[in-house]
């Protein structure tokens, strides 16, 4: 069995090896048997509902997020109504950025979104960079760590309501002030953590993929457990930079 993985401008929005999360769910399924197919979508080409299980859209300077950002607004409709009838999406900085209503980046220039995130996001004076440690709970009951790291300019404000993907332990988050980080919509996740992320949270690609195969079967199924060793020992490392470097509130 396969699922069907649409990657979003992998030509531009591409930063601290972002595409890795690709390769990373690509081989967890394989390990349990199931195929991926993965479709570049490029500038120019739809998003067709339907077509595709998982969305993923990476990371990208602002230069980057200004040359695909028109054309993500083209592309509005697709991304939509695909996340709406259940496709599973995760964004990654830049792009989670782009997926909010609006982006103003550096130079004060406004860059449309298409509004799937309950968020806007402006660019402030300095970065936010280091390692992050986000505390999670995707299931009710089940609370989990996410470690990873960040490097934006961009303070992103949730609306009232909206759902953040987690809790800051370490690091600034949105916007190094409200604790929070990260927004979910049932399926689909927009996150500020790079490294890339997925590799040193090994339950998140998990829970990801399950989301995926739900789209394709109905509900998430069972994926059996992988010996991660590795990918436990390289979460924990980065959970411990990120206590000990990670931005303080
Ligand atoms: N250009 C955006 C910012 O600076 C996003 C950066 C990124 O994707 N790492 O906030």
């Amino acid at each position: 069995m396969k699922i069907v993985v649409g990657h979003l401008y992998p030509d531009y929005l591409n930063i601290y090896a972002d595409r890795g999360n690709i390769a990373v769910l690509a081989r967890r399924a394989a390990w349990r048997g199931y195929d991926v197919e993965l479709r570049p979508v490029l500038i120019g080409e739809p998003v067709r509902p339907g077509e595709y299980d998982l969305l993923y859209v990476g990371g990208g300077q602002d230069r980057e997020q200004a040359l695909v950002a028109q054309d993500l607004v083209a592309k509005a409709e697709g991304v939509l109504e695909a996340v709406a009838e259940g496709a599973a999406l995760l964004a990654v900085c830049g792009g989670y950025q782009l997926l909010g209503r609006s982006y103003r980046d550096f130079h004060g220039t406004d860059l449309p979104g298409i509004g799937l995130f309950p968020l806007e996001t402006d660019a402030g004076e300095t970065r936010m960079i280091g390692d992050v440690l986000l505390e999670c709970e995707l299931e009710p009951g089940e609370r989990r760590t996410l470690a990873g790291f960040e490097n934006h300019a961009g303070r992103t404000r949730l609306d009232v309501g909206a759902h953040p993907l987690g809790r800051v332990l370490a690091g600034f988050g949105n916007d190094g002030e409200s604790g929070w980080e990260g927004c979910r919509v049932g399926r689909a996740v927009g996150t500020y953590l790079h490294g890339p992320l997925l590799p040193r949270n090994p339950w998140f690609a998990d829970w990801l993929l399950a989301q995926a195969f739900a789209h394709r079967l109905g509900d998430p199924p069972e994926l059996e457990p992988l010996p991660d060793d590795l990918e436990t020992e390289a979460h924990a490392v980065s959970a411990r930079r990120a206590q000990l470097r990670g931005g303080r509130r």
